[in-house]
């Protein structure tokens, strides 16, 4: 049988930059209360504001669209963080996982933002469906 979450948190926001700070302050300030070494809790604040930043600036190109977040603390210290949306939906998540792949043309992106999720998560599962949005779970598991 699945462990119950002790606490759980469900934020929705509009996909703007604005909201980056907002959603990672949100999600860190909630795992504080497990109490997470100081070290824990940047790898969860960078991890979040990367999942969030492709949200903003990839999932609805520029176009209004909403931000869903959902994170779960368990009793044995372990994390989840889902970040999803609805936008344009990645068509090859395998590809785009790939360190310094990026779509972007400007040359602003490093194309490492998946790449820093996953070596600050202990799992990082992505799924996406064209035209129907992208969901990244992380799972972190805060030792205390
Ligand atoms: P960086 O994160 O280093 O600024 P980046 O955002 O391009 O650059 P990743 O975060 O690794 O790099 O993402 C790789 C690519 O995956 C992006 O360029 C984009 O094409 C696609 N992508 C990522 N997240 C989403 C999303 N939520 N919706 C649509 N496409 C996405
Ligand atoms: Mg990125």
């Amino acid at each position: 049988m699945r462990k119950k979450p002790y606490n759980e948190i469900k934020i929705t926001l509009p996909a703007i930059a604005e909201n980056e700070a907002v959603c990672r302050g949100c999600i860190c300030q909630f795992a504080a209360k497990a109490d997470p070494t100081v070290t824990e809790l940047a790898d969860i604040r960078c991890a979040v504001s990367e999942a969030v930043t492709n949200c903003v600036v990839h999932a609805y190109r520029g176009g209004a669209g909403y931000i869903y977040i959902n994170a779960r603390l368990y009793d044995d210290g372990k994390l989840t963080v889902k970040i999803a949306d609805k936008g344009c939906g990645i068509p090859d998540v395998a590809l785009a996982m790939t360190p310094l792949y990026t779509t972007d043309k400007d040359g602003e992106r490093s194309g490492m933002g998946f790449a820093i999720m996953q070596s600050f998560c202990d799992r990082l599962k992505v799924t996406s469906k064209v035209g129907a949005g992208t969901v990244v779970f992380m799972e972190k598991y805060l030792k205390r």
